[in-house]
């Protein structure tokens, strides 16, 4: 008992770094965690940051949602083919899994300003959605029933 309780009052009151405090909290906490759940035993299993969609049919990788982007201010869009199905599509910068086919068409085109191709799965070549191009860029959207999360 050396009256550690007197010295870290003026420790208390000298408080600069008041507006990083909450910052750096939330990263030591963090950080504090991971030996716990490391400890716990397989490492990542619940909590990777790099799960993937994947094909249904077949497993095979397809997209990350590291690569999910908004269009027209949103992610996800559904729309009505010719035949009157429904689709609900989540658009993707890039889709690694995937190839495209086709010829460019503007035919029915759901996005103004692009062309679009069929996306094959690269596994099992069933379609999984349309790359859509412009020229400006281009991007995918992948029909979400098609995708499962993989790790
Ligand atoms: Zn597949």
């Amino acid at each position: 008992m050396t009256g550690f309780g007197l010295h870290t009052g003026p420790a208390c009151d000298k408080r600069p770094l008041g507006p990083l405090a909450p910052v750096r909290a939330k990263r030591s906490g963090a950080e504090a965690a991971l030996p716990e759940s490391r400890g716990d035993g397989k490492p990542g299993a619940e909590e990777s940051p790099d799960r993937r969609f994947v094909c249904v049919f077949c497993g095979r990788v397809i997209a990350s949602p590291h690569d999910i982007i908004e269009m027209n201010g949103s992610s996800v869009h559904e729309f009505f083919n010719p035949e009157g199905a429904l689709f609900r599509i989540c658009c993707f910068s890039r889709a690694e899994g995937c190839f495209v086919s086709g010829d460019p068409t503007r035919a029915h085109a759901w996005f103004g300003g692009y062309s679009w191709r069929y996306a094959h799965c690269g596994g099992c070549a069933v379609q999984l959605g349309w790359r859509y191009d412009s020229g400006a860029g281009g991007f995918f959207g992948l029909i979400l029933k098609y995708l499962a999360e993989g790790l």
